[in-house]
């Protein structure tokens, strides 16, 4: 009995600390995404936009496509 119980601490604090690793590192990724910028669809340059802005307050993207950069876009339309 004792040692069923002991056991079943185990695997729960073993479970925790797994979810407690996966929250962190979700955490440490969404915060790197933040800084990451979109990159152009077309020639994978840098644009001024990150993931997180809206499409709505972005130029040059081309919905079904993704961002594309000033050149791309003037090249293109
Ligand atoms: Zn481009």
């Amino acid at each position: 009995m004792n040692g069923k119980g002991s056991k079943q601490r185990v695997r729960w604090s073993k479970q925790f600390e797994d979810n407690y690793n996966n929250i962190f590192r979700k955490k440490k990724d969404k915060k790197m995404e933040k800084t990451i910028k979109d990159k152009c669809v077309m020639c994978g340059a840098n644009t001024e936009y990150t993931k997180d802005t809206h499409i709505d307050f972005r130029t040059n993207y081309v919905e079904g496509a993704g961002q594309m950069c000033d050149d791309c876009h003037t090249k293109i339309y």
